[in-house]
């Protein structure tokens, strides 16, 4: 079988973040090998490359599942039902290609075994989505975090409150050295004849703001807290109810009744640093623990999408014939209950989770709509799910099932104008029709007259 993946270049493991490789199938070419050796042994043998999958287990692992050739993209699975799987961090130097999955690789039992096991720790995954909090996380295993313990709330309020003020003081300090610099800008280029010159001059400056030593104080805030508070290890953050997060012990609390494997309640404090945000892990041990427990509604649309029916034909070179039911059936009780059971199982795009526990009156608005891959051209019809809560609402990212990538929306208006995905001609639509599904246990949509 052959990868419908996108083509891009091959780089060293240790380049890639464990988000940017969790879930990934990895293209190892035959002439890597030789960085395979202390596992050669156990490695089953092949005449081309090796086809792996590198997901999040506590570290991140590579398991060879295959062969591939790196220039035809031809792949196959192995027969045997052992897995061999080693830490990344075992070859940091091994260049792979990264490839996305699609619902044809996706069918591998072992890939089906760590989806699953993903899914069912939904909670703990949609943290790691959290960026602000990498630089908290141990580096070989993401879903342990350092953090502080809670004693003197006051002392962090202080020292967070000093570094707010540092940090505008900073900022105010460089707004005005750059407005200096401009004002010496435009002083010069009076004179300044050669406009390719003044480019040049341009970089020269800017970045003389940003090397000027007395602007940067070298403090660190989470150093800076480090020497006052008492630090511990945390691991599976998850949201909790009532805006709250919590987290496990790795080790029991002196001076409480605390143990190793207890939830604790965390906070997380939003700062930033050098332009980045990054978050701080409190553990208090006083504060209540809170539940996770999940409750959504049905969105009530005040206008329902219009079920439509489009029938696509290619007249050109009659490779392609579709007609794509879009919209939705009034309340549409079958689709919701279908979502219902993607929450519970995990399988609803791991960033949703983090509102859906902590937020009240979460609801979801869905419905069929036409989706077309940004790399291949593929066209599907896939539920758009948006979160919507009173302050803010969130769509799921939507990837194509052929090759992985991701794919886009097509307007209704848009429709009319789509070309064929196989020959690119332009399409013929046929008038539209209305849909609407079935009374009946299965799931047929039927065409009103
Ligand atoms: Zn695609
Ligand atoms: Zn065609």
């Amino acid at each position: 079988m052959k990868l419908k993946a996108k083509r891009i270049k091959r780089h060293m493991v240790r380049t890639y973040e464990f988000w940017q490789m969790n879930l990934r199938l990895l293209v190892i070419a035959e002439d890597q090998k030789k960085l395979l050796e202390d596992f050669s042994a156990k490695l089953p043998p092949s005449d081309s490359g090796y086809l792996a999958f590198s997901y999040l287990d506590k570290d991140l692992r590579i398991a060879f599942l295959g062969t591939v050739d790196d220039e035809s993209d031809e792949y196959e699975f192995f027969d045997n039902k052992e897995i061999v799987s080693i830490p990344a961090s075992a070859v940091p130097n091994l260049l792979v290609r990264i490839v996305k999955l699609s619902e044809e690789l996706a069918e591998n039992p072992f890939i089906q075994q760590v989806l699953q096991e993903q899914a069912n720790n939904a909670l703990a995954m949609s943290t790691l989505t959290i960026r602000a909090l990498d630089s908290r996380r141990d580096p070989q295993q993401p879903n342990r975090l350092r953090a502080f313990l809670v004693e003197d709330e006051d002392r962090i309020n202080e020292l967070i409150e000093l570094h707010a003020m540092r940090q505008s003081a900073l900022e105010e300090a460089e707004e005005q050295a750059a407005a200096a610099s401009k004002k010496a800008k435009r002083t010069k280029k009076k004179d300044s004849d050669h406009p390719e010159e003044e480019t040049e001059e341009d970089d020269e400056e800017t970045e003389e703001v940003n090397e000027d030593e007395s602007l940067s104080p070298q403090i660190n805030i989470s150093d800076e807290l480090e020497k006052a508070l008492q630090e511990l290890w945390v691991y599976d953050l998850t949201p909790a109810n009532n805006s709250s997060w919590r987290a496990v012990l790795e080790a029991d609390l002196s001076g409480s009744k605390l143990k190793a494997g207890d939830p604790v309640h965390v906070d997380l404090r939003f700062v930033e640093q050098e332009g980045e945000e990054i978050a701080l892990v409190f553990v208090d041990p006083e504060a209540e623990v809170e539940d996770v427990k999940i409750e959504v509604s049905s969105y009530r649309a005040t206008r329902l999408p219009w079920r439509k029916a489009y029938e696509l034909e290619c007249l050109a070179n009659h490779d392609f014939h579709e007609t794509y039911y879009l919209g939705r059936n009034g309340e549409d009780s079958k689709l919701f209950n279908k979502i219902v059971a993607d929450i519970r199982y995990g399988r609803l795009d791991p960033a949703m989770y983090i509102d859906m526990v902590q937020k009240d009156d979460v609801s979801m608005d869905f419905s069929r709509e036409l989706y077309r891959c940004r790399n291949c051209g593929d066209l599907h019809v896939t539920r758009r799910l948006r979160l919507v809560t009173e302050e803010s609402s969130m769509s799921e990212p939507y990837y194509c099932p052929k090759c992985g990538e991701r794919s886009s929306q097509v307007k209704r208006v848009h429709i009319a104008s789509l070309n064929c995905p196989e020959c690119h001609k332009p399409l013929d639509m046929k008038p539209e029709k209305v849909w609407y599904a079935s009374e009946e246990e299965d799931d047929s949509i039927l065409l009103e007259d």
